[in-house]
């Protein structure tokens, strides 16, 4: 069959046309409750890639040459269209990933705030601006910029398929950036509507965030395209897989990949708002979110009555696929297969369930564990679901040393009435956010940074250090006057660089 006979022709009924590519099939995107068909997607092959990634570049020049106001205008006429539109697409959002609407809703809603906040602080973060230009060039001026890089590959989970790659494509955008997004393969309408409304709303450059489809392999050849960057938001493994087929044409990568995050409860803890927080923190969104709370680390004063207030609110949560459920089904079978292996290896071990511990088909009921063995994989593994550890400790340092006993190291929470001593335990967290007497806040703050360390990856999306990972820092100096002296020519007389021995012996010799 030739290449034009291959050509394409899926529509995408819940997105709108989706453009014709050479592909090598196309996949099917179902709903997890019911397994109806949400939409039929085409599996973009290398080549399809590469053209979109060919298509991106002027449009990246044409992009970076609006600057940061005419940027800034077509993010505000972006986030309008999806604020007009935020029903139909939470709907979507839920149809495909599973999750309640409000949930969806409330996604959406972070989304939008992002991305008002990278259009706003593009320009005072990433403009030029002039520095210092120091002793040995007082003779010129020093201008540092951030200027992109271009095609920015962004590839995306399924968990949160609105606000995680929107964490990485609103700051590529306002940092001047072209985005080709390859959304998970199972959240694929969601990534096309996404695009299409871009379409819509930004018509003049269009091609500035477009949508390639499939899976795992169109992701491979996202990352041998040649973009300047390639932001993968996923698992570890799959991360070194990325990582390695990046390094092939040393394309710049950043990580954001999944997380073991623990609560820290201290003596002197609000117990209810602590509890209250950490069955949300394990529970909402099925349990299956990056930063989500997965182990509790509990001071003996406080832990009888924490299990007790935990277990409480969590007998009291519905999984299901209608509006009233506390959450939903799991996105993935595979997903559920997860959960129960790290339940049933806890309770093998010697812990037990004080309430749940179930999984029925892809509904995953609210699990607590408990008396679970640190090594137990339900400790030590992402489990991405519904279920809690709680660990009673000694006190507060023995809890951050279990905290901190993990390869991952994403986000956490801290709960103390101390201001002094939560602030320091936060800090001594090897996690790259911390909450204190909260969970996940830091995510809905979008001045602050977002990303992890260690197995949870590197590099940071959100705030200005998210604009600038998306840029390359651009150093100029310009002479301004001629000295009598020129100390980088030839010609300097010999006597200068004595004298200017001299000056640095008084200036910085005092110091010891
Ligand atoms: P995954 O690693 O299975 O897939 C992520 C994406 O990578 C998908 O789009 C997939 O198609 C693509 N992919 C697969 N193989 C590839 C390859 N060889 N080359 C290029 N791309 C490839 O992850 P997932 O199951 O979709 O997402 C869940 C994981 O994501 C969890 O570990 C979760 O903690 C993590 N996550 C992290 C963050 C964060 O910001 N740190 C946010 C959300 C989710």
């Amino acid at each position: 069959m030739s290449r034009a006979e291959q050509l394409d022709t899926v529509t995408d009924t819940t997105a709108g046309t989706v453009e014709r590519h050479a592909t090598t099939g196309t996949f099917e995107s179902t709903d997890p409750a019911t397994g109806a068909v949400v939409g039929v997607f085409p599996v973009h092959d290398a080549q399809a890639v590469q053209e979109t990634v060919e298509r991106a570049r002027p449009a990246a020049r044409l992009w970076a040459d609006l600057g940061f106001d005419g940027r800034r205008q077509r993010l505000a006429a972006y986030r309008g269209h999806l604020a007009r539109r935020m029903h139909e697409l939470a709907d979507l959002v839920h149809r495909e990933n599973g999750k309640p609407r409000a949930d969806a809703i409330l996604e959406i809603t972070l989304t939008i705030d992002h991305l008002t906040w990278a259009g706003a602080h593009a320009r005072r973060t990433l403009g030029r601006r002039r520095v210092r230009a120091g002793m040995l060039a007082a003779d010129h001026a020093a201008y540092l910029e951030y200027q992109p890089l271009g095609v920015v590959g962004v590839i995306g989970p399924w968990n949160y398929p609105v606000f995680t790659p929107m964490g990485s494509i609103a700051y590529a955008l306002a940092a001047g950036n072209a985005v080709v997004f390859k959304p998970s393969e199972h959240t694929p309408a969601v990534g096309a509507w996404l695009a299409a409304a871009w379409r819509a709303a930004v018509p003049d450059v269009a091609d500035a965030f477009q949508v390639v489809t499939g899976n795992g392999s169109t992701g491979a050849a996202l990352c041998r395209a040649g973009v300047g960057k390639l932001a993968f938001t996923g698992s570890a493994p799959t991360g070194r897989r990325v990582m390695a087929a990046c390094a092939e044409t040393l394309t710049p990568v950043l990580m954001e990949l999944g997380g073991k995050d623990a609560m820290i409860v201290d003596d002197d803890a609000d117990v209810a708002a602590a509890a209250d927080a950490a069955v949300w923190g394990a529970m909402s969104n099925a349990g299956q979110t990056c930063i989500g709370i997965e182990r509790v680390y509990a001071t003996a004063p406080v832990y009888d009555r924490f299990v007790a207030e935990v277990t409480e609110r969590v007998r009291g949560l519905r999984p299901s696929s209608d509006d009233e459920a506390a959450y939903g089904p799991m996105t993935m079978a595979a997903q559920a297969d997860v959960v129960r292996r790290h339940v049933d290896d806890a309770t093998a071990s010697g812990g037990r369930a004080a309430t749940g511990g179930t999984v029925d088909g892809v509904l995953v009921a609210p699990t607590v564990l408990l008396d679970v063995p640190e090594e137990s994989a339900a400790v030590q593994e992402e489990t991405f679901g519904p279920t809690l550890t709680i660990t009673r400790v000694r006190d507060a340092e023995e809890a951050l040393e279990r905290t901190n006993a993990t390869s991952y190291g994403l986000a956490g929470a801290v709960f103390s009435r101390s201001r002094v001593k939560a602030m320091d335990l936060a800090r001594r967290m090897r996690s790259g956010m911390t909450s204190v007497n909260s969970v996940l806040t830091f995510a809905s703050v979008p001045a602050l940074p977002f990303g992890g360390v260690g197995e949870s990856g590197f590099g940071r999306i959100h705030g200005e250090d998210g604009l600038k990972e998306f840029t390359r820092a651009k150093a100029i100096t310009r002479r301004r006057f001629r000295l009598p002296v020129d100390l980088t020519s030839f010609s300097r007389p010999p006597a200068a660089v004595d004298a200017l021995a001299r000056v640095v012996g008084v200036v910085h010799g005092r110091h010891r």
